[in-house]
């Protein structure tokens, strides 16, 4: 690895924040499109694998196929959806087969980060999480891999007398390792992915599990099989080809599902109902615990693979309540309805806490950075900050497809700034783009799950055209990123000094 020390702190030409897929994913672009480049990898945890490593409830899995959140650069060779353990398996192999091992510094927590337009770099500080040594390094440029909330803790919110409750209350993001369940209640608050993983998990190993919802979610119970991959390993094909190829087939009938939604959501919204009402028993109550109020998409769509969620409903291991939680209880939660739910446990799947950044306090020449202030280019950078770039993927399509598009852009833009003789690129509107509208950087009618809705006053604000944009649509990204003129003045490049 090529570093320079310089007062005996360590430079790199690209500094990677976060050892999750998406800084796996940089890692791997950088070493193979920019072999010249130094770079390393700065993780608080102690391994890699991000929000894989992070979660370890019982039956954590993706709600992805493996195709698509996937590399685009490495086949899976498994079943569409995947446990934590098979995609941090699957990321390891990556680091392996790479080398990376040397280019990651784990528990590395980063708290500030300064850019001095005078010698065009950032300073990074922070400390060790084992030890609390203070660490400081260098970089040219930073890419910010941090994904999208806070590792340390979930987002919990505070109901009347939980002080009450006599059991423990947990947040699957810190899921002990010795939690018994046998013979427990388990009410699980929530109605996200992360319930409709749980729910089915735990169903056969505790006295019964509750699933408490405010409101439903869309479901979509499939198989966890791909057809195509099976009919193609059965001919023989390479493992390589196999993934392009049922990649390609699952992003155009996302896309035609997702297109299907907005054009005909009354269609797919039927659907979806159908396919979740013929899981249930006969009689259930279909239209208070399962019939969302939002039209499907507005969030992100739950898989159920093989509807295990519902087979536990059948089968007597597993309820549904729907409605607003009144208050804890000693022994469980009361309803506004004044249902009463009784439990020994209460998890709270109710989400993250949004982190913008990786919680890193950013200043440029010493002025404070607020993100809320800039404008995004293209979802990946933000005005007025100079040699920065984050990774933050797609909600309705697998996070990694945006993670490998980010990834060949800046490996291009690097490669450009070389070529023009420049060390520093900061974002700037254009005359034609002041009076130009600004929006949330996700809008509430597009897609509005609720950790970015309590969060989006903390983020960057987008414009109407499509350098400003964050379009959350892979397919308009995947035409625009690598065609993108980066000479169209929206990038200010500063030549060397
Ligand atoms: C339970 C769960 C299931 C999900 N399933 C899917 C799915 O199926 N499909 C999908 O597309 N998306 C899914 N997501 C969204 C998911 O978070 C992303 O897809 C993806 O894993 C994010 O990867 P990442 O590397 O960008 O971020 P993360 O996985 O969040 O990793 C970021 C890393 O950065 C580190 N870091 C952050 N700040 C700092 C700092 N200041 N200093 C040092 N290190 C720092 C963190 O410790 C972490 O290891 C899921 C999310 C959760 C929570």
């Amino acid at each position: 690895m090529r570093t320079n020390t310089e007062n005996g702190t360590q430079h790199f030409d690209v500094l990677i924040i976060g050892a999750g897929i998406s800084g796996i994913d940089a890692a791997y672009h950088l070493q193979h499109q920019r072999p010249e480049s130094s770079f390393l990898i700065l993780e608080a945890l102690e391994s890699f694998g991000g929000t894989w490593l992070t979660h370890t409830y019982p039956g954590i899995r993706s709600d992805s196929d493996l195709y698509t959140f996937g590399f685009e650069f490495k086949a899976w060779r498994g079943a569409p959806i995947a446990s934590a353990a098979e995609i941090l398996n699957y990321m390891g192999e990556v680091i392996e087969e790479n080398q990376l091992h040397e280019h990651i510094r784990y528990q590395h927590q980063i708290t500030d980060a300064d850019w001095s337009s005078e010698d065009a770099r950032w300073t990074l500080r922070g400390q060790r999480t084992d030890t609390g040594e203070a660490v400081v390094f260098t970089t040219s440029f930073l890419w910010m891999c941090q994904g999208y909330y806070r590792h340390s803790s979930g987002y919990t919110p505070e109901w009347p007398g939980m002080e009450n409750f006599v059991g423990p209350v947990i947040h699957p993001q810190r899921w002990p390792a010795d939690l018994d369940l046998a013979g427990k209640k388990v009410a699980v608050i929530g109605s996200g992915a992360t319930a409709a993983t749980l729910v089915p998990a735990i169903a056969g190993s505790c006295a019964h599990v509750t699933m408490v919802q405010r409101s439903p979610t869309y479901f979509y119970p499939s198989p966890n099989s791909n057809e195509v991959a099976d009919m193609l390993r059965e001919l023989d094909i390479p493992d390589e080809w196999v993934h392009e190829i049922v990649r390609k087939k699952i992003l155009l009938d996302q896309k035609n599902l997702t297109a299907l939604s907005f054009s005909e959501p009354e269609l797919v919204r039927g659907e979806l109902l159908r396919m979740v009402t013929e899981l249930l028993p006969e009689d259930y109550d279909v239209a208070t615990h399962f019939t969302p109020r939002y039209m499907p998409w507005r969030q992100r769509l739950a898989k159920v693979p093989d509807g295990d969620l519902f087979r536990g409903i059948r089968d007597g291991q597993a309820s549904v309540v729907t409605g607003d939680i009144q208050s804890f209880t000693s022994a469980g939660l009361t309803m506004t309805s004044g249902e009463q739910v009784a439990a020994d446990i209460i998890v709270t799947a109710t989400g993250f806490d949004l982190s913008v950044l990786g919680d890193i306090t950013f200043r440029v020449d010493e002025v404070l950075v607020d993100f809320a202030e800039t404008v995004t280019y293209r979802g990946m950078m933000f005005t007025g900050v100079p040699n920065l770039a984050w990774v933050f993927g797609y909600f309705r399509a697998s996070w990694t497809l945006r993670a490998d598009l980010v990834s060949n852009f800046l490996c291009r833009l690097f490669t450009h700034m070389d070529e023009l003789g420049v060390r520093s690129v900061t974002p700037q509107l254009r005359s034609c783009d002041e009076d130009m509208e600004l929006s949330d950087w996700v809008k509430g009618d597009d897609f509005n799950p609720g950790y970015l809705r309590r969060s989006m006053h903390l983020m960057p604000k987008c414009g109407d055209v499509a350098e400003w944009r964050h379009s959350q649509d892979y397919w308009e990204e995947r035409e625009l990123f690598p065609s993108a003129n980066l000479d169209d003045g929206c990038l200010i490049f500063t030549p060397t000094n």
